[in-house]
């Protein structure tokens, strides 16, 4: 019985460090890599800078149909995932993934995903997500694995995965290496608790609209000035809730 796909990790090696490992639990096997596999991210994983193992839920099912949900206890709409074959899938996604790699379920219930938590998930070893379906999963495997929650923001997917490729792309690119230039990080929106300035390219002056004329006077801490001004103006208007918190801890 093949229990994963593996996916990634197997070109060139990222230099000495031990790639970052991201196992991820689903029916949809075939949604990985998926848009992880284009671009800055695809590239890290073609050259092994990370791994991601897609293990196939439906794998651990046992009966003819390799059905994994049942109907709710106390009716109502929908199905659930079956907590012993989610738990066996667990079980084997934990083995596959670095000791002490957080164990994450996908969910509207979760606390929301934010940059200081693709962070802190970037620094772990590697994370295993579990990506729910139909009305989600039985709640005792998740009591039972003391699995924490995370949630995308305050609406509903159809399933985990989605929300899964959104974090992996976010703490992917965090990895040493990934992006270009180091100081892409350092000045992007939430890096220091503030939304990013307004951006432009050439030409100067395109469609009657010329940009900033401190943008091309080449004076370089009039530029810094001016980027933190409208950083501060763009996060206090836009999020009052950011601002606050930040406001909150410089004054500390
Ligand atoms: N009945 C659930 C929603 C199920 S949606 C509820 O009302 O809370 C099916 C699956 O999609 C979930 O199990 C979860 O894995 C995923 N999902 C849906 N919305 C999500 C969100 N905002 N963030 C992360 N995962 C989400």
């Amino acid at each position: 019985m093949s229990t994963a796909n593996d996916i990634g990790g197997t070109g060139k090696t990222g230099g000495t460090a031990a790639p970052w490992r991201a196992v991820v639990l689903t029916i949809f096997p075939d949604m990985f890599p998926g848009v992880l596999g284009q671009s800055l991210v695809g590239r890290a994983l073609a050259d092994g800078v990370w791994t991601l193992d897609a293990i196939d839920i439906r794998d651990f099912a046992f009966d003819r149909h390799r059905s994994v949900d049942d109907v709710p206890f106390g009716g109502g709409p929908g199905m659930v995932m079956k907590p012993e074959i989610v738990d066996a899938a667990l079980a084997a996604a934990i083995a596959k993934a670095p000791a002490n790699a957080p164990v994450l379920y996908l969910s509207p219930r979760g606390p929301r995903f934010d940059q200081e938590r693709a962070r802190a998930l970037a620094a772990s070893p590697g994370v295993v997500l579990l990506c729910g379906r139909f009305e989600g999963v039985d709640q005792r495997v998740l009591d039972k694995r003391e699995v924490a929650e995370l949630s995308l923001g305050d609406f509903v997917l159809s399933g985990g995965e989605p929300a899964a490729h959104c974090v992996l792309d976010a703490c992917v690119r965090l990895l040493p290496g990934v992006l270009g230039a180091a100081e892409s990080l350092g000045e992007e929106s939430f890096e220091d608790g503030l939304l990013e300035y307004p951006q432009y390219t050439r030409p100067a002056s395109w469609d009657g609209r010329d940009v900033p004329s401190v943008l091309t006077s080449g004076h370089h801490a009039n530029v810094k000035a001016w980027r933190r001004a409208q950083a501060e103006k763009i996060t206090a208007e836009r999020r009052p809730d950011l601002w606050a918190k930040r406001q909150a801890q410089t004054q500390h």
